[in-house]
């Protein structure tokens, strides 16, 4: 296909360069529901899968929640340039694999992470073009800790290292593009779609527009 060719294709589709798209929050604030919840609903969205040296909990699935890794298996993805950014979190590792962002990008698929301040971090620092950032607040303290309880998935010395890692997450939340204090998970949703939507349409991600737009001025003058 010629360049033009692919330029009209793109027009039609309304393809253009996928973004990034970074969900974090401290533990409990609800922004693994939230994620979850967009890319089930978002056909354009998917939910990059991390790994992480983490034990599985009861209700996960390997390979759908994370691929669950040793650490030494981990250590070899990182140590040969296979995660694209890596942190420990609450004595675990966690990664992104490279592999699926930059096929994903050019394509013009959106993906999503959920990941925390340190991965959003170094994701800002390699493609800051790309990324779109939000940090979810709770409504309080008292609501994380209900929330974290609520989950009866960890046990409590689990829970405390949460809730004292929750007061440090929070520091970064001026890093962010955009800020949500997740009161209502269907109002958060909203918003959350609507700075996609707005995303979206960022003038400089809709690459295929330039010969349209230049096309269009043509043909009229
Ligand atoms: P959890 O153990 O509750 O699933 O996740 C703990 C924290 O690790 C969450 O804040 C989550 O967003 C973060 N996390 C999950 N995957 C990644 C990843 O690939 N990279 C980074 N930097 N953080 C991650």
């Amino acid at each position: 296909m010629s360049e033009g060719e692919n330029g009209e294709r793109m027009v039609r589709t309304g393809a253009r360069r996928g973004l990034m798209f970074v969900l974090s929050s401290p533990s409990g604030a609800g922004k693994t529901t939230l994620a979850r919840s967009l890319s089930d609903t978002d056909p354009n969205l998917r939910l990059s899968i991390s790994v992480t040296t983490r034990e599985k909990r009861p209700s996960e699935a390997d390979g759908v929640h994370y691929v669950f890794k040793s650490r030494r298996d981990f250590e070899r993805m990182r140590a040969e340039g296979d995660l694209l950014e890596w942190a420990e979190v609450h004595g675990n590792c966690y990664g992104t694999p490279r592999a699926e962002v930059d096929a994903a990008l050019s394509e013009g698929r959106d993906l999503l992470f959920d990941i925390d301040w340190q991965g959003a971090e170094q994701l800002r620092a390699k493609m800051p073009d790309d990324l779109v950032s939000v940090f979810i607040l709770p409504p309080s303290a008292e609501e994380l800790e209900n929330r974290l309880r609520r989950r009866a998935e960890d046990d409590d010395a689990t829970i405390a290292r949460r809730l004292k890692n929750a007061g440090t997450e929070i520091t970064h939340w001026d890093d962010y593009d955009y800020v949500i204090v997740n009161r209502d998970l269907d109002e958060s949703l909203k918003a959350i779609r609507a700075i996609l939507t707005g995303e979206r349409l960022r003038r400089f991600r809709q690459t295929a527009l330039n010969d349209f737009a230049a096309r269009l001025s043509g043909d009229l003058r």
